[in-house]
Order: structure tokens, then sequence, then C-alpha cells
């Protein structure tokens, strides 16, 4: 039973401010609840707050101020309250920035009130299109059924009020009065069940029998690109809606989750609620307040959404669980999937971990028995897996500024030939990653960071990848004044794509890299068209690993395979692995046999061996060998420790301050490293320096972390951040 508190109890309110984590108030008229979200005045302002049980009398009884009112929300449940406390104290959070990450939902505190929302009206077009006019409507059908309010379309859209007014008057646009917050519309488990093969059916049942037992239990999924892990989990969140309960697919890219949305609406015959950056305010409103009620089943989404205040969460999907960017950076540093299994455990869900490339952690859980493990070894239907072969590209000869070696480029024209198409990887955003002056050497730096800028050349410009500053590319060096002697050094994907076109100036191109689409939908748009066979070669970073499917692709070439090997970054082998497997594994995906060709310096270096015999397993075991010999993740436990500061020398001598006082870390046997100058040694003016701490695995790092980290009284403008489990060391 949820405890009441009636009028004038003495309450302990947690608010999201920094300052004033839980204090005392006296509940409102009327009581609230334990867990009541609560709007309280904080010095002059009114900030809101959860009810965090009863008071702790610290404060003189006439000074208690009163709770000003109770939100209409569901108020937090048991549970939630455990799973922020539970995760604050793994990464050493304060709980108000922990509160903050689980109201990130505009407008908690407002009635339940109608409001007018703005849709497609029944008219096509308007009696004339102007620009404005074109953008609202593109706006509109870029978010497919999502409502927008006036304010929220005027602003994406970049129009006054009378362009909307305008549409609205002539049908293109239709206005409604629209209830707040209406539930998602259910989805049925039963609408378009699939024949799944033998080795499917078992996994799903596996997952099944799990999610009907309604307890926690935490699962790897592995099984090969293209071998029906989604189909598989699909039948486990079928299984979680049959009984009740709500599920959760975290997604890596946004970029994937339309094409993960249709997915759900031929499997379940609706679309779910969406949780990511790309969704509008008042959408997320209504998310956030469903997700709470009930009123919503499935809930695909970014990391963020395992802050969500789910009723009864049954199930959550880790899809790519390999994949970096489920560890949040910035502000509360956290990594969703050991997020997912902690909230899993104390909400008596299901967590199911999908990949073809695990991560080293949860490789050596499954191994240890504390994840199940499930596999799917085969591609649905008749794809295979690719051929792979390296190209020694010290035999080549390659000549300055190419790329693609003889060999590679004379099996693209064989593919390009017949009709198929070909894939270009290279992991490097822009023209080329550093530009130089030839009359001075000088290479063009940002001024606020300590970071070579990277020549955009599609968009004319010079581009920081640490702060995104940007600038003209100067048709005069910036030191030595001397024009017109400005080169480019090294290939990024827009360079690699110019080589292309002097290769087969008849093929069509496409280049596909995070920053050359204005929107998710261009982004969508591109790789729709691309499936449909609208490309010949395909030249991309990264973004092309992720789940595409593109059936007439056959051939892969991964330019330089050695990239990710080089700096000492503790997962660079690991990193290198996933990546060339997966994106090796777009080859191929339908009737025709794929070939990936992987260029390197190094085909001696144990990792491009496992990467070409495909012998996963063999990789992993001598990756879990070396880093258990060196104590290192998933065999040790590390914490870096970045500080900052736009004084140098503060950043320094507070550095040192902190390693001085590490008795609290060689208590528990810790070791302290540093300080030193980060890798990134300047961002956005600010000058980083870190410590990195090495325990043992077992060890109680979070107490003693804490411990030693009070002892040390910083400046005010120093900033300093703990990561736990830190996966980059930038
Ligand atoms: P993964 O998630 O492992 O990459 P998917 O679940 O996306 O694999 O499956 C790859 C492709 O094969 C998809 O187009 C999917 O619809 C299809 N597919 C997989 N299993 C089945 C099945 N049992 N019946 C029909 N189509 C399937
Ligand atoms: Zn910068």
């Amino acid at each position: 039973m949820t405890r009441q508190f009636l009028d004038g109890e003495l309450i302990s309110v947690l608010t999201t401010q920094p300052l004033g984590g839980a204090l005392d108030y006296k509940a409102p008229v009327g009581g609230c609840l334990d867990g009541s979200y609560v709007e309280v005045p904080l010095g002059p302002r009114k900030v809101l707050g959860v009810v965090w049980g009863p008071g702790e009398g610290k404060v003189d009884a006439s000074k208690l101020r009163s709770v000003i009112r109770v939100c209409d929300v569901e108020p937090m449940r048991p549970e939630m309250k455990t799973f922020l406390v539970r995760a604050a104290e793994y990464t050493l959070t304060p709980m108000p920035a922990m509160l903050r990450l689980a109201t990130r939902s505009p407008g908690l505190g407002d009635p339940p009130s109608m409001r007018r929302i703005y849709r497609r009206g029944s008219r096509e077009t308007p009696n004339r299109w102007t620009d404005a006019r074109r953008r609202v409507v593109a706006t509109l059908d870029e978010f497919g059924g999502l409502a927008f309010t006036l304010g929220e379309l005027t602003e994406t859209a970049g129009v006054s009020t009378s362009v909307v007014k305008g549409l609205v008057a002539q049908g293109v646009l239709a206005e409604e009065e629209s209830p707040r917050d209406q539930p998602y519309p259910a989805l049925n488990p039963r609408r378009a069940e699939v024949a799944l093969t033998n080795e499917q059916t078992e996994a799903a049942e596996a997952l099944v029998a799990g999610v009907r037992a309604g307890r926690f239990g935490a699962t790897l999924l592995k099984g090969v690109t293209g071998s029906g892990k989604t189909e598989v989990y699909l039948e486990a969140v079928a299984a979680c809606l049959k009984a009740g309960r709500q599920a959760l697919v975290l997604l890596p890219e946004i970029a994937l989750t339309e094409g993960f949305l249709d997915r759900v609406e031929a499997r379940f015959g609706a679309r779910p609620a969406e949780w990511h950056s790309g969704v509008t305010t008042t959408e997320r409103r209504r998310a956030w307040t469903m997700v709470a009620k009930g009123g919503a089943e499935l809930v695909v989404g970014a990391r963020s959404a395992l802050f969500l205040p789910f009723r009864d969460l049954g199930l959550i999907v880790v899809d790519e669980e390999h994949d970096i960017s489920y560890k949040q950076e910035e502000g509360v540093i956290y990594n969703a999937r050991d997020m997912a299994v902690l909230r899993g455990s104390i909400a008596s869900a299901q967590t199911v971990l999908s990949s073809a490339t695990p991560s080293l952690e949860t490789w050596a859980n499954a191994e240890s028995g504390k994840y199940a493990r499930l596999a799917l070894t085969a591609r649905f239907g008749a794809a295979v897996m690719p051929e792979m072969r390296a190209i020694d590209l010290r035999e080549g000869n390659l000549p300055a500024n190419r790329w693609i070696s003889d060999t590679l480029a004379r099996a693209m024209k064989e593919r390009v030939e017949v009709g198929e198409q070909v894939l270009l990887f290279l992991n490097r955003r822009g023209y080329a990653p550093v530009t130089i002056c030839r009359a001075c050497g000088n290479q063009i730096d940002c001024d606020q960071c300590d970071a070579w800028l990277v020549e955009h050349r599609f968009r004319r410009i010079l581009m920081c990848h640490q702060c995104g500053a940007t600038r003209p590319v100067p048709e005069a060096c910036p030191s030595c004044k001397v024009k017109g002697r400005m080169a480019p050094v090294g290939p990024g994907v827009e360079r690699l794509a110019e080589e292309v076109r002097g290769l087969f100036p008849d093929a069509r191109l496409a280049v596909l890299s995070s920053d050359l689409f204005g929107s998710a939908k261009d982004l969508k748009a591109c790789i729709k068209e691309i499936s449909e066979g609208g490309a010949d070669v395909i030249v991309g970073t990264q973004i092309v690993a992720k789940g595409h499917n593109f059936p007439l692709l056959t051939l892969v070439g991964v330019i330089d395979a050695d990239l990710g090997l080089q700096g000492s970054d503790l997962r660079a082998a690991e990193r290198t692995f996933q990546l060339i497997r997966q994106v090796s594994g777009r080859a191929g995906r339908a009737e025709r046999p794929g070939l990936a060709l992987v260029q390197t310096c190094q085909p001696d270096h144990p990792v491009m061996g496992a990467i070409l015999s495909g012998d996963e397993e063999e990789f992993w075991r001598a990756e879990a060998a070396a880093r258990r010999g060196a104590g290192v993740p998933p065999f040790g436990r590390l914490a870096g420790i970045i500080l900052s500061s736009r004084d140098a020398k503060a950043v320094v001598k507070a550095g040192k301050a902190l390693a001085a006082r590490a008795e609290p870390l060689r208590r528990i046997g810790a070791e302290v490293y540093g300080p030193a100058a980060a890798p990134v040694a300047r961002i956005r003016g600010r000058h980083r320096v870190r410590l990195l701490v090495k325990a043992e695995r077992g060890a109680r790092i979070q107490d003693a972390l804490a411990e030693w980290l009070a002892q040390v009284k910083l400046p005010a403008s120093l900033r300093l951040s703990v990561d736990i489990d830190p996966q980059r060391f930038f």
C-alpha cells in the first residue's frame, strides 16, 4: 500500500534542483501520497519534486513551508524510486540529477485540459505554394502521425502563426480540439504471427517462457546479421503484451526507429509510443503520462527511455547492445545497457541484449552463466554470410591521394556491371581529417579545442568534431597568410566519393554520413532509395553498419581496417572487430552471395585474423584472456575522473591534490593513475585532466570513490565528472 500523508504532516520532498535534494515540507491541504509529484517553494521559486517519504524533522517547525500543489500525474512507484537510488549509487550521481532524468517531460504539472492540435487536413495542396507553407507541410509529413501544438509547429517549421492559420482556412491543415495525452492505440499481439525457423522458434520459446514467468532474467540473444533476432524478440514483446505488461525496446540510433516502427505496425497493427530527441514536446508529454498510466503498451526509444515511469514493465530489449551510443557521456554518465539490466532486475522484467557482435562484458556474463545465452547461427532464407578476404595495402603501392586498391576497384567494376551494389566503408566524416598549409606546414585547428578542423567540402566549411564549431575554408593560411596553398590530408567519405566518381563516372553514387542529412526523414528516404536499387556505389561512415537491409548489395570494401586499431583504447580490438564484422554483414543479405574485401597494412594482426576467419568465439576468448591478464574490464573495475577548467594550472593542481589523498582507494586495494592531460586536452576552451582508478572486480569502488572525492574541496570554476566503467578515454 502506498503511504498517505495527511494535511500538514511532515514529509520529505526530493527536488530536481542541484542544491535542493531532499528537503522537509508540510503536506498540502488534502494530503498527498508517497511518490506524488509536487510543486514546492524553494527560496523565491517554485520547483518540481517527488514526495520521498516522511520528513526528517531537521528543519525548525516555524520555518517549514507547505507543498504548493500536487501534480495531476501518477505518483512515482516504489520500484522507480529504488531504480533511481541504485542507479545514482552506481554512477555516483546526485539524486536531483537522477530525478531530472526521470522527469524529462515538459509541463508535467499542467492540468489535463483540452488543447488545440494541428494535423494534415482533407486538401492536399493550397491554392498557392510558398516556402513557408512547404515547410509546414513537410514538418507534419516528416513526423508522420505525431500531433503538434501551434507553438511547436511554428517553431519547428520556422513560420509565423498566420501561415498555419492560412493553411487551416484552406483545409490543407486541420485544427482539432483534443484532450491532452490520449492513450496509444492498442497493439494486437496476434495480428501477424510469423512462421519461425526451428532455430528461431527455440530462441523465441526460451524468451517467451521467461516473460510468462514474470521474473527477472537477462539473456544474450546472439545471432549473425539477418538471422532474425528482431523477429525473435518481437515474439517476446507479443508474449509480454498478452500478459498485460509493458515492453521497452531500446535502439542505438534515431535513424533506425522509423524502420522499426513500420515493422511494429506490420506485426501488431499500430504504432507504439516513441521516445527520443526527435519527438515533439507534446508527444513527449503524452508518452511520459501514458507510460505511467498504462496507456502505452510498447515504447521504442533511445537510452533515456529507460527512465520513463512504466506502470508494469515486463520486458526490456536492448538492440545492438554493444553499440557505444548507449553510453551517455555528458551530464549523468551512464551506460543504458547496464542500467537496463538493473531496471529489469528491480521490475521483475526480462532483459534481452541483442547483437551479432556482443560487447565483451555481455559475452563474459553469458560465459559465466550470469546471463542466459541464445544463438541464431544461420541467416534467414537463402542468404549466407559473406566471404571475407584481406587486401594487403603494403603490396599494392597505392599512389598518393588514392585509397581504393586495384583489387578492390576490379571487384567493384564486376559488381557494378551486373547491376549489383557496392558499399565502401570509411569511418571518417567530411572530406579530409586535416587541412595543412603547404607553404608553412601549419595545420588548422580549433580555437577552443585541442583538435584539428575537418574539411566538409559538400558544405564548404571546416568543422571541429569536438565542439561542432564551423568556419569557412580559408583561402589564405591563418598562420603565414600565403594564399592558395591550403591542402587536404587524408581521406574522409566525401573525398573517397570523389575517387569513386573518377573511377566509375557512370555509376550512381550515394554518400551516407550523419552530417549530410538535415533530418531523420531525409536519411530514411535515402536508405529506402538505396535498398530499392537507387545507387550502384554507396560510400558511408559507421551509419551504414547498423541494421539496414540492402538486398542488392554484394560487395563491401573496408577502406582502412587499421583505423580503429590506432591509439591506446582498451577496447580498440573489440570495436574494430565489431564494426568490420557488422559492416561486412551488409553484403549478401538476399539470394546473391556476398564478399567483403578488407584493406589493411597489418593482415597478420590477430584482430584481422579473427575478422577474416569469422571465428568469433575464438576472438572473444583471446580478448577475454588478454583483459583478464591485465585486470581490466570486464575482469577488473575502472573509473575515470575528468577535471576541467578554463584555468590550465588550476586543473592540474586539483588533479594532483586528488591523487595525493587517495587513501580511501588504497584501502580497497585500488590504484590511482594520473593526473595526466586528457587525450583531447582542451574542449570548448576548458582544459582537461584525467585520473584513472583501477580496482579488482569485486571491489566496492563507489563507496571508496565517494569518500575520496569528498575530501578535496574544488574551486567552483572547476568541473569534476566521474565515469564509472568508462568506454572511451578522451
Ligand atoms: P536481425 O535482427 O538478426 O538482423 P531480422 O529479424 O531483421 O534479423 O531478419 C532479417 C530479415 O529476414 C528481415 O527482413 C526479416 O523480416 C526476415 N525474416 C527473418 N526471419 C523470418 C521468418 N521466420 N519469416 C519471415 N521473414 C523472416
Ligand atoms: Zn572545437
